[in-house]
């Protein structure tokens, strides 16, 4: 009912429509820490504000919900609406803190969506940034790489606890990792002061990791570049980033992969294109010349009688190999006119004669480009 009335959810976060997952996330973030009851005690406004903040967030930040919303406005999640998303914040359970725990979990207790019980917690993922030639990108290699990264204790098997004892269990939170507060008119959880979230307190810590779970270590790891890798592509190593804590789970390892400009080609996906510079008396009588391509073989390049500037050859499938399939790309020639300098004498009176037997037959493209700009004055002066 009140449809026309309800502010956009977009404009409630200031956000544009386009906005991804994390700029939603960090614009509500803002908004709920400022309008947050706590920080405005009795102001209904705030409150209210508050509110529409947190609903409008609710919506956004779930796909479908958000799709829905795109395509339909608030009437999407009225009664009966389209695609049966009713029940809209406030209704039917999903209550505020269940949002809290979602988007203050990670500030409050640092990793908290990826805590599990017993303190468990689930390593940082890495990153590594790799550079290699165009030459690498073209055959593919094996690459070795040290990573510093933590690794599981061994002296501990990661409990954190000394050899012999038993990390017992926090007196605070009895276990759970969390307490409840109450905040306002609803209540939160928060990371357990006491044990940071682990469920347990360690009162012998390990001597080699110090109560960690984990020390660090540089591990060599052997990396596959495939041929045709693309720069900017991440690959993706599961589990080769920093071990969990307490015998979590570790992160995972990416490899930021750049491609480093080659001198001679330059890439647009799998095609490589390279400019050439050839006389201007080839270029006129036509010629051949080789080129030395990424297979390290030699190719041969035929230069067509009357070769324009800016003219490309075609060298096909000796462009790079396209990314797991048996295909490559093309190279295309691009084709440079170097006019002659320094001339002699004799190289002088050459071209003047030849400039005197010349026509419109031997340069079409001047003598149309000059008719077509007289043409154009002769109109203006009309
Ligand atoms: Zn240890
Ligand atoms: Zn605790």
């Amino acid at each position: 009912m009140d449809t026309m009335a309800k502010p956009d959810f977009y404009e409630t976060l200031g956000v544009a429509r386009g906005a991804d997952e994390k700029e939603l996330k960090s614009a509500f973030r803002k908004l709920a820490m400022k309008y947050h009851p706590d920080k405005n005690p009795g102001d209904a406004e705030a409150e209210r504000k508050f509110k529409e903040i947190n609903e409008a967030y609710e919506f956004l930040k779930d796909p479908q919900k958000r799709a829905a919303y795109d395509r339909f406005g608030h009437a999407a999640f009225e009664q009966g609406g389209p695609g049966g998303m009713g029940g809209g914040f406030g209704g039917g359970g999903g209550g505020f803190s269940d949002i809290f725990e979602d988007i203050f979990g990670e500030m409050m207790g640092g990793r908290g969506g990826r805590r599990s019980s017993g303190g468990r917690e689930r390593g940082a993922d890495l990153r590594y940034n790799m550079e290699i030639t165009l030459e690498e990108a073209y055959t593919g290699k094996t690459a070795q790489i040290r990573v510093p990264t933590s690794i599981t204790c061994d002296l501990c098997s990661g409990s954190g606890a000394k050899p012999g004892t038993q990390p017992t269990t926090c007196a605070t939170c009895g276990g759970a990792g969390r307490v409840r507060a109450s905040q306002g008119f609803f209540s939160v959880e928060r990371t357990c002061p006491t044990c940071h979230g682990r469920g347990q307190t360690i009162t012998d810590p390990c001597t080699k990791c110090a109560g960690q779970g984990r020390v660090t270590e540089e591990r060599s790891l052997s990396v596959n570049i495939p041929e045709g890798i693309e720069d900017g592509t991440r690959i993706r190593l599961s589990g080769e980033g920093e071990a969990g804590m307490r015998g979590g789970p570790s992160g995972d390892l990416y490899i930021f992969l750049s491609v480093r400009p080659h001198s001679v080609f330059q890439r647009e996906g799998a095609d490589l294109f390279c400019s050439v510079p050839i006389s201007m008396t080839t270029a006129a009588l036509g010629g051949k010349f080789e080129i030395t391509t990424m297979d390290g073989a030699r190719s041969r390049v035929t230069v067509p009688e009357g070769t324009q500037p800016g003219k490309e050859l075609r060298l096909r499938g000796k462009g790079m190999p396209v990314l797991r399939s048996t295909q490559f790309g093309d190279l295309y020639v691009r084709i440079t006119i170097e006019t002659p300098q320094n001339l002699s004498k004799r190289q002088r009176e050459l071209l003047a004669e030849f400039q005197e037997l010349s026509s419109k037959e031997t340069s079409p493209e001047s003598t149309g480009f000059f008719s077509r700009m007289k043409g154009f004055f002769d109109t203006m002066s009309d």
